[in-house]
């Protein structure tokens, strides 16, 4: 049977959808832009290593999601499934750690083998930021503040939940999963089978199981803010101040681990419950030991990831285009001077629409589809008097112009 449509979990943008997830890449730039990141652009593919290295082999994306494939040359290579590791490859290579801090956003399509799902696709677009060199939990608060101003300006900031936590540095981590496995070793018969399998190789992601037997056992689980040392402590004393003092609302939610392998002292997501199970629209932390990982020296680094369809999803309408002007002719001898007046008014900055067949009625009627705040009408007796008629479509208003005054009659 011949394949030709979309493979599953992929989707063809356009009309209101494509509108609605430019929308969220636009502002995306714009509110980056303001907070001092430029833009970088890194490929779609990149070796495997670059992935399986950076995202913890216990990962879910390493171990089930990633799309691999050997290219003609028998190089393994890796669709990419998320944003950081390929800026952080890039940050390394190209020895930006002469030059810090270094701030990025980028925005383009990710790759992950999931089940698809309401928003939970194959193809998926990502925005996001990532702010390398600076060790202070001012990056922190200004990564947060810039995320939460993203989705204000989206108009979503009523609807979701800033949710934060503290992974602590090495030390604090690893005396919190010496207690966590102590703790879930006692309730190992009560466990998922995956979160049994999660014990041995990566505890900390028995908190994320969405499973509700795990669920039930991690209710009263040893908390995280318990074990973390007096330093990370006030690492993150001083990252919720911050927010406190720019009144960004926020929830301590104790079992906020994030999947990634990279992530140390702070993690967080925004939230909403709108979308069901997929309600994490956005999702960041910080990443001390990544660059050094990748053989680029001891510089610390912090960032974010949103997916842009499921934001889309939560815009209720579209931006408003700006209304188009149409242009009538009427009779073939007006199609030449049809096409200059429509040629100018483009040059002018003014979007037109221009039917290209059918008479008056059908051409107004298509006009009125488009919602044109004016059609410019030229028939045989304008032509001879080298005018057109401009009528506002609002208000039926209706005046002859000189042909060569309708760009700036109309502008
Ligand atoms: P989830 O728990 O939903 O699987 P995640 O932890 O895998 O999310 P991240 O890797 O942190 O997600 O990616 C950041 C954001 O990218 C998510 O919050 C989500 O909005 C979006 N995202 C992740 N995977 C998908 C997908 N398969 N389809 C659409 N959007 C996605
Ligand atoms: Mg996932």
């Amino acid at each position: 049977m011949a394949k030709l449509q979309r493979v599953r979990g992929t989707y063809d943008l356009y009309g209101s959808a494509k509108k609605k997830t430019r929308q969220v890449e636009r502002i995306g730039e714009e509110v980056a832009e303001k907070y001092g990141f430029e833009e970088i652009e890194t490929p779609v593919f990149e070796f495997t290593e670059v992935f399986a290295r950076n995202l913890g082999d216990t990962s879910d994306i390493v171990t089930k999601e990633m799309y691999c494939f050997s290219d003609r040359g028998g190089e393994s290579l890796t669709l990419r499934p998320e944003g950081t590791a390929g800026v952080v490859r890039a940050f390394v290579e190209n020895g930006m750690q002469q030059n810090l801090p270094v701030k990025f956003y980028y925005h383009g399509p990710m790759f992950r083998y999931e089940r698809p799902q309401k928003g939970r696709q194959r193809q998926f677009t990502q925005f996001g930021a990532e702010l390398l060199g600076v060790e202070t939990p001012q990056a922190d608060i200004e990564l947060i503040a810039m995320a939460y101003e993203f989705l204000e300006k989206l108009g979503l900031a009523g609807e979701v939940t800033v949710e934060i936590n503290s992974l602590g540095d090495a030390e604090s981590r690893d005396a919190y999963r010496r207690k966590l496995v102590d703790y879930l070793r006692a309730h190992y018969d009560e466990l998922s089978a995956d979160s049994r399998e999660r014990l041995e190789r990566n505890p900390l992601r028995v908190l994320d199981s969405k499973e509700e037997c795990d669920r039930l056992v991690v209710e009263n689980a040893p908390l995280y803010a318990d074990s973390l040392n007096e330093a990370s402590a006030a690492f993150f004393a001083q990252v919720l101040a911050g927010l406190d003092l720019l009144g960004i609302k926020y929830r301590v939610n104790n079992r906020l681990v994030r999947g990634l392998d990279y992530y140390s002292h702070t993690v967080f997501e925004l939230v909403t419950d709108k979308l069901g199970a997929q309600g994490t629209v956005l999702a960041g932390g910080r990443y001390n030991g990544l660059v050094e990982q990748m053989g680029g020296g001891a510089v610390p680094g912090i960032g974010w990831a949103c997916g842009v369809e499921r934001l889309a999803m939560l815009l209720e309408k579209e931006p408003e285009s700006p209304r188009p002007v149409a242009v009538v002719p009427v009779g073939d001898e007006a199609l030449p001077a049809a096409l200059k007046v429509a040629y100018e008014l483009r040059r002018a900055g003014v979007p037109v629409e221009q039917g290209y067949g059918g008479n008056l009625k059908k051409r107004m009627a298509r006009a009125a589809r488009a919602n044109a705040r004016a059609a410019v009408i030229i028939g045989g007796n304008e032509l001879a008097a080298g005018v057109a008629v401009v009528k506002n479509l609002d208000n039926g208003e209706q005046k002859n112009v000189p042909l060569e005054n309708i760009a700036g009659e109309l502008k």
